[in-house]
């Protein structure tokens, strides 16, 4: 770890010294944007019924890419929101992007949880002027991922909010903005929060699994997912009636298809004491380890012959790269790769990387020789 990396935040509280009683993983859930009393009530009453939400959560205001979107209800909705916390017991999540709105949202204690969004958290101005507004509170606060893959920027942004002097810090990982449509409306990029939970050990990741997969449809399969990746909760948008609903209408779920994916849903555990399983595992573990040394011996031998190659090419004065033999290197492999059940995009991603370090190798080896005068220079 470098020292950019390096990671201050070791007193952070886990999710259950957060309220009395949450378990986990926690459970966050509600509309996107609170559009009026009736849609936050209802939909507020319905979740309670279930019984399967710890945090209900909306945003007031809404940061919207476009202009002309409907961006929330604002200010009135702090009082709807309270009856929800008065009428269902539940705990309040809600979206801030300014310092009125976080003075809002903590005046008469209406929200439990503070949420910064994605497009806020891209930018470092706009947390250090949220994080001195949440200077020392004691409630918890979760920094969704920026709209780019960026782990610098979030990590940046969870440390701007730390050193206000939060302690209950989550992040939530909603997936990332991408030019071409995909499956899902944002990129997963799962190895982004992994990353980030190695950088904070301490460190709640919440998945939003709605804003990711963005097709109702499809929330279910990212939840499972997010569980299984052993992430501390899910964040889900359920709105009473989804399909009038003001904004992000496609990816919200209605109470009963939240009820059902709740259902549905494996909750796995992080891990199991029966010796038997132990056992059974450290095994499989140790095969594991066995084949990765062995992995890794084959990659040097394959890097030491790329090395000798890079020297018969200099001393040939022939270039690193002949694009026919790459070419029939990736179709070769590739198709090994599906005869041995591998994926074929997987073989190539792996042949790609060891080509890029076969061609540094070779041209450092060149760059060498030529230097100390025992090749000639390519004309
Ligand atoms: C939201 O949670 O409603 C929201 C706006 O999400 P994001 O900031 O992840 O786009
Ligand atoms: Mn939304």
């Amino acid at each position: 770890m470098t020292s950019s990396e390096e990671n201050e935040m070791t007193d952070l509280n886990t999710i259950d010294d957060w309220f009395a009683g949450t378990g986990y993983p926690i459970i966050i859930a509600g509309p996107c944007s609170a559009e009026s009393e009736t849609q936050i009530l209802s939909t507020a009453r319905a979740l309670a019924d279930t019984g399967m939400v710890h945090v209900f959560r909306t945003g007031l205001w809404k940061p919207r890419s476009r202009p002309g979107s409907f961006t929330g209800a604002g200010m009135k909705g702090i009082r709807w929101l309270d009856r929800v916390k008065a009428e269902t017991g539940l705990k309040i999540a809600v979206e801030v992007a300014s310092p009125q709105h976080i003075e809002a949202c903590l005046e008469n204690g209406t929200a439990d949880i503070l949420w910064i969004g994605a497009r806020t958290v891209s930018n470092p101005f706009s947390v250090d002027e949220l994080s001195q507004s949440l200077s020392g509170i004691d409630i918890p606060v979760l920094v969704k991922n920026p709209l780019s893959p960026d782990i610098d920027l979030w990590t940046g942004a969870i440390e701007r909010v730390y050193r206000a002097g939060v302690k209950k810090i989550a992040a939530v990982h909603r997936g990332f903005s991408p030019f071409e449509k995909t499956t899902y409306r944002n990129m997963p990029k799962w190895e982004i929060p992994i990353e980030l939970r190695r950088r904070i050990p301490g460190l709640p990741v919440i998945c939003d699994p709605s804003h990711l997969a963005g097709l109702a449809s499809l929330v279910p399969e990212v939840a499972q997912k997010a569980l299984d990746l052993n992430m501390h909760g899910l964040m889900v948008e359920v709105h009473i009636n989804p399909s009038e609903a003001l904004s992000d209408a496609e990816q919200q779920l209605s109470v009963d298809s939240f009820t059902k994916m709740m259902r549905s849903l494996v909750f796995r555990k992080p891990t199991a004491d029966d010796p038997g399983f132990l056992n059974q595992l450290e095994e499989l573990r140790h095969q594991i380890d066995s084949i990765d040394y062995q992995i890794i011996d084959l990659i040097a031998a394959r890097m030491n012959v790329s090395g000798k190659m890079g020297e018969y090419k200099c001393r040939n004065n022939v270039t690193v790269l002949q694009m026919e033999r790459w070419l029939e290197i990736l179709r070769t492999r590739s198709a090994h790769g599906l005869h041995t059940g591998l994926e074929a995009s997987f073989v190539e991603s792996l042949m790609k990387l060891l080509h890029q370090e076969s061609i540094r190798k070779q041209t450092e080896i060149m760059n060498d020789l030529r230097e100390n005068g025992e090749c000639r220079s390519s004309e």
